[in-house]
C-alpha cells in the first residue's frame, strides 16, 4: 500500500479579511513546529482577497504551510466577470484549489459537469483541485449514500487519465455534518472514503487509487480528528469552522 501523507485543509469561507488573515497565519505558523510537517501536510484555504498577504507571510517566514483558493473558474482569462482564474491562482503561489464544495453545488448550482470542468482548469494549471463530495441528510437516511457519492465521483471526474486522477484530493463531506456539529462516525466515513477508493481503482488503477488522498470533512475538530483520520482510508480532514481558531487548527493538525 502506497503510503499517504495527511492533509489537513483549513477552509476559511468568507471569513477574514486580508489582515485578520495574515495573525491567524502567523498564530497557526507560531503554534505548529516545522518538524510536524514531516508527518502532515497543512494548508489554508482564504478567500480570494486574502491570498496575496497569505503569500508574502508564507514566503517571507519560509513556512512549511502551503495555501490555496477556494473555488476557480473553468476558463483561463477573458469576459467573465466576478471570475478568477487557476493561472491566477497558480501565478500566487496556490498549491490546492477546492472544487465543488457543497455551499458551491448549493448555492450556485454547480453541477458535476462544472466541476469537471473546474478540476480539468486545476490541473491545467498545474493546481491540485480538492474535489468535494457528499451526500445530504434525506440521501443518508433513505441509505443511499454509497451510490449517491460514487456517483458524484464519477461525473466529477468523468473522462480524466489515470495521471490526472493521480493529481487530485478527494474530500467526501456530507452535507448534514457541514458547519453543524454534527460529526459522522468513524465507521461512516471510511465506508464512504473506502468506496471512493474503490470507484478510483475502477476509474483509474489500483496503483493510483492507492495513491489519492481521500479526506473527511465536517465539523472536524481536535478532539474527533483522530479516530477519524485514523481509518484506513481516510487521509487527512477538510476542516471548516476550526480552521478559523489557531490552536484548534494547529493541534487538530500535529494530531493528524
Ligand atoms: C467545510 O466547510 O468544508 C467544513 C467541513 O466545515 P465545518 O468543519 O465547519 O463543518
Amino acid at each position: 500500500m502506497a503510503s499517504r501523507k495527511p492533509l489537513i485543509a483549513g477552509n476559511w469561507k468568507m471569513n477574514l479579511n486580508h489582515l485578520e488573515a495574515i495573525a491567524l497565519v502567523q498564530k497557526i505558523a507560531f503554534a505548529l513546529p516545522a518538524k510536524y510537517f514531516d508527518k502532515v501536510d497543512v494548508t489554508v484555504i482564504p478567500p480570494f482577497t486574502d491570498i496575496r498577504s497569505v503569500q508574502t507571510v508564507v514566503d517571507g517566514d519560509k513556512l512549511l504551510l502551503t495555501y490555496g483558493a477556494q473555488d476557480l473558474s473553468a476558463q483561463d482569462s477573458g469576459a467573465y466577470t466576478g471570475e478568477i482564474s487557476g493561472a491566477f491562482l497558480a501565478k500566487l503561489g496556490c498549491t490546492f484549489v477546492v472544487v465543488g464544495h457543497s455551499e458551491r453545488r448549493t448555492m450556485h448550482a454547480e453541477t458535476d459537469d462544472v466541476v469537471l470542468a473546474k478540476t480539468k482548469a486545476a490541473l491545467k494549471h498545474g493546481l491540485t483541485p480538492i474535489v468535494c463530495i457528499g451526500e445530504g441528510l434525506d440521501i443518508r437516511e433513505a441509505g443511499e449514500h454509497v451510490d449517491y457519492n460514487v456517483t458524484q465521483l464519477k461525473g466529477s471526474l468523468a473522462g480524466l487519465s489515470a495521471e490526472e486522477i493521480g493529481n487530485v484530493v478527494i474530500a467526501y463531506e456530507p452535507v448534514w455534518a457541514i458547519g453543524t456539529g454534527r460529526v459522522a462516525s468513524a465507521e461512516d466515513a471510511q465506508e464512504v472514503c473506502g468506496a471512493i477508493r474503490k470507484t478510483l481503482a475502477e476509474i483509474a488503477d489500483a496503483a493510483t487509487a492507492d495513491s489519492v488522498r481521500v479526506l473527511y470533512g465536517g465539523s472536524v475538530n481536535a478532539k474527533n480528528v483522530g479516530e477519524i483520520v485514523g481509518q484506513t482510508d481516510v487521509d487527512g480532514a477538510l476542516v471548516g469552522g476550526a480552521s478559523l481558531k489557531s490552536d484548534e487548527f494547529a493541534s487538530l493538525s500535529a494530531i493528524a
